[in-house]
């Protein structure tokens, strides 16, 4: 199919962007088009205005400020991937980024992007959970900074108003030595993952586990950050038997399911995986 009649801007400024987006009631932001592309000429989305943010300057970086790690909406998911800031701050990012898509999505697709687009098992909206990154969104009223667990609106939806756009993403790395791990079953590599989890972990003098992330990713319609298996677990010796019986809870979320996957299937994913990812990230955290 062909994508239905659109009118095609492309901004050289931010300004110019927001305007264009105030003045359209149905408009759409193109970044990568990984997603956009196929969503548009399957007729799934019909613009009125497609608005090209790839000539806007100033939105691809990734640079460090006092304790926060900034990224520009626009970076591409390839200069995440071959970042050494990212590598030695985002370990968790390093490691969930390889299994975004293939090197050619990687090339064209943006953390920006992935965020908006929001796909219930995508990897970066995961580890921005994970890590409780802030959305920064702006529009030609001002800016707003929105934590993450208020940035999915429901399924696939970000809460962002028709007139704004991201443009940036901002962490707070973990200052103290800490494991991060990312597993995910998928198909095949570069598929969408059926169910994935993330994870941090940092141990105290005692050995006792201190602070503690755990997100899923694939299981609910945005990525759920597991509260109640960390509340369970810090404070505890991690153990095999304490992983087991804090993530046997994960065996009860009520999963999203589909013709290939039912909920079962999902449900017990997310106990293996939430086992396996904490296993990995303590094997990683090492004892202070
Ligand atoms: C073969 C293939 C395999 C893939 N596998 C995976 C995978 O395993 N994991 C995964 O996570 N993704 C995967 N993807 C999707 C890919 O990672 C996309 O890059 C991502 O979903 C969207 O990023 P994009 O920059 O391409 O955004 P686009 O496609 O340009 O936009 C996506 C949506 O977000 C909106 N948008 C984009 N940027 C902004 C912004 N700054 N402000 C406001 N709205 C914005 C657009 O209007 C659109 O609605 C795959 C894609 C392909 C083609």
């Amino acid at each position: 199919m062909k994508a239905a009649p659109f009118r095609y801007h492309a901004p050289r400024t931010l300004d110019e962007a927001l305007g264009l987006l105030a003045d359209s009631p149905n408009a759409r932001v193109l970044a990568g088009g990984q997603s956009l592309m196929p969503m548009l000429n399957m007729r799934v989305v019909s613009p009125d205005d497609l608005i090209d943010i790839n000539g806007v300057e100033g939105l691809a970086y990734i640079r460090e400020e006092g304790v926060e790690i900034v990224i520009g909406a626009m970076t591409r998911q390839r200069d995440l991937e071959f970042s050494p800031l990212i590598a030695a701050r985002l370990p968790l990012m390093a490691e969930a980024i390889r299994y975004v898509g293939h090197r050619q999505t990687r090339n064209r697709g943006t953390i920006g992007g992935s965020l908006c687009q929001l796909d219930p098992s995508a990897e970066l909206p995961t580890v921005a959970q994970a890590c409780d990154a802030v959305v920064v969104a702006r529009s030609r009223r001002g800016e707003r900074r929105i934590p993450i667990a208020e940035f999915p609106a429901g399924y696939m939806t970000p809460a962002l108003e028709a007139d704004e756009v991201l443009v940036e993403l901002r962490f707070t790395p973990w200052t103290a030595p800490h494991g991060a791990a990312f597993v995910e079953y998928a198909r095949r590599h570069g598929d969408f993952a059926v169910v994935s989890a993330a994870a941090m972990l940092a141990l105290g003098s005692d050995g006792r586990i201190e602070r503690l992330s755990l997100t899923l990713g694939g299981v609910g319609a945005a990525p759920l950050r597991m509260g109640a298996i960390e509340a369970a677990l810090c404070g505890q010796k991690p153990s095999t038997q304490s992983f087991a019986a804090a993530c046997a809870s994960a065996g009860t979320i009520d999963a999203l399911e589909d013709p290939h996957y039912p909920r079962w299937y999902r449900q017990r994913l997310a106990v293996a995986l939430s086992k396996r990812v904490l296993a990995a990230a303590l094997g990683r955290a090492g004892a202070r």
